[in-house]
């Protein structure tokens, strides 16, 4: 199974859907909200990083970090 399909799994949502629409993965993994438009991801190298992994988990900046922060007690 891969990360994408645990997600669609987890929330009935797709992250093809996700992308396409612009948004995060919906809850309880995601929050759902609408991204806003490119200046979302930042700028630069960190920007660039926070897109690719969105493009994988749907997940916008905020919630990778959120999940970043539980990783790494
Ligand atoms: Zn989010």
């Amino acid at each position: 199974m891969t990360l994408g399909e645990f997600i669609e799994a987890l929330t009935g949502d797709s992250v093809e859907k996700v992308v396409s629409e612009t948004r995060c993965v919906a809850e309880p993994i995601g929050c759902g909200q609408t991204l806003a438009g490119d200046t979302h991801f930042g700028h630069g190298q960190d920007g660039a990083e926070y897109e690719a992994e969105w493009k994988i988990t749907g997940l916008c900046p905020q919630c990778q970090d959120r999940y970043e922060e539980l990783v790494e007690v």
